[in-house]
């Protein structure tokens, strides 16, 4: 059994601070804290998608609720049941929609303030603290600036940018900068972890660009590789105007499959977990009332799976994007004949084709319109719209 640390891919700096932070938060725990302390209560994970921001901030949060000296030892009731998301201290903030409301960021600044039931640490985690709105941001910033003795905040965002976490905000917080994990330290974990093979295992690191969960998907399920070949056929497909509008619902709608795919088994094991802890279908004294308070949870998680569907056809656009940009990438290496390695290897022959047929300069344009359209739709642009002025500019060059 590998201790909490274990899925975090190439980022030994981050996991030594956090070791030593949790160290540090179970010796005040115990009260025998000698010198300065290496805990502190704000923490802002960064680094981009697929790095691990929120891998991290839950296995720090586990490592707090360690109950072997905060070693995150991973086989201990406390690691265990931060890690599977049902400890009692460790709570997490879902975005209602596509951001953080101040009433949501209420209510758990309130309860956070309680004191943690085991004596250690409560844990609140904001997986998508770049989505806060202005008024929730303020309400963390106050509890962030007095937190009780023994709360810790854990937020992760992109980059400390002011568009993703406010300046005030920032300046309270420890940063822990996590990086794109090199692939091999990606194909090595997918090969211990997953028992993929090596070579299948080198392939979709690279492919993935340093997305941990995607390299996983792309080496274990053939569905998603099936939709990331067709992302990578577009350049080839667009051969006029009708032929752009084509290319474009193709994609939104390979992003809607992919991320109803990743969605779906979480769902359901979510929904019949509920459904058996509620004891539904039971008849026996009290199970009315049972029932009524079960209809509640029941609508409350389909709310919060609903915003999470949202978000995940979002990130797949994007990665199909990232893919995309991927292979412009590769057509402009192999012109300049970088001493690099592409990207998409699998697409090496069409991207050299590419190379020979287009100029550097209408080559770059190509990757500045994939790069525009990521931007527009980060900005709420529609991404029909977003998708289709990208796919005219692809083809125009
Ligand atoms: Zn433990």
């Amino acid at each position: 059994m590998s201790d909490v640390w274990a899925d975090l891919v190439g980022q030994g700096e981050a996991v030594e601070v956090l070791r030593r932070a949790a160290g540090s938060a179970a010796r005040i725990v115990t009260g025998t804290v000698t010198g300065p302390s290496a805990m502190t209560h704000a923490w802002i994970f960064t680094g981009p998608p697929g790095s691990g921001r929120s891998v991290a901030a839950r296995a720090f949060a586990a490592a707090l609720q360690c109950e072997r000296d905060g070693s995150g030892c991973g086989e201990c009731h406390g690691c265990h049941t931060a890690l599977g998301g049902t400890h009692a201290d460790v709570r997490f903030v879902v975005p209602d929609g596509l951001s953080i409301g101040v009433n949501e960021m209420r209510k758990l600044v309130l309860r956070a303030s309680s004191a943690p039931s085991n004596g250690r640490w409560q844990a609140v985690v904001v997986e998508d603290a770049d989505r806060l709105t202005e008024q929730a941001g303020n309400a963390l910033l106050k509890a962030i600036e007095e937190p009780p003795p023994r709360t810790v905040f854990l937020l992760c965002t992109p980059s400390t940018h002011p568009d993703d976490i406010s300046v005030t905000i920032r300046s309270r917080c420890r940063v822990i900068p996590l990086r794109q994990p090199p692939a091999d330290a990606v194909a090595e974990v997918l090969t211990r972890r997953d028992g993929v093979k090596p070579d299948v295992a080198a392939w979709a690191a690279a492919a993935a660009q340093g997305h941990v969960g995607r390299a996983k998907r792309l080496a274990g399920d053939a569905d998603a590789r099936k939709r990331r070949e067709a992302v990578l056929a577009v350049p080839r497909r667009l051969t006029g105007i009708g032929a752009c509008f084509d290319a474009a619902s193709a994609l939104i709608e390979a992003a809607e499959a992919e991320s109803a795919s990743a969605v779906a088994e979480t769902d359901t094991s979510e929904r019949s977990a509920l459904e058996q802890a509620l004891g539904a279908g039971g008849t026996g004294r009290g199970a009315a009332g049972a029932m009524r308070g079960a209809a509640g949870q029941l609508k409350d998680l389909e709310k919060r799976q609903r915003s999470r569907a949202t978000r995940s056809q979002r990130d797949a656009l994007d990665r199909a994007l990232v893919d995309l940009a991927g292979f412009y990438r590769d057509v402009l290496i192999t012109k300049l004949k970088a001493p690099v390695a592409v990207v998409h290897s699998d697409t090496a022959e069409q991207s050299a084709a590419a190379a020979e047929k287009w100029t550097s300069e209408s080559t770059l344009r190509r990757l500045e319109a994939v790069l525009a359209c990521r931007e527009a739709i980060d900005l709420n642009v529609k991404p029909k719209i977003a998708v289709e002025a990208m796919m005219v500019n692809l083809w125009r060059g």
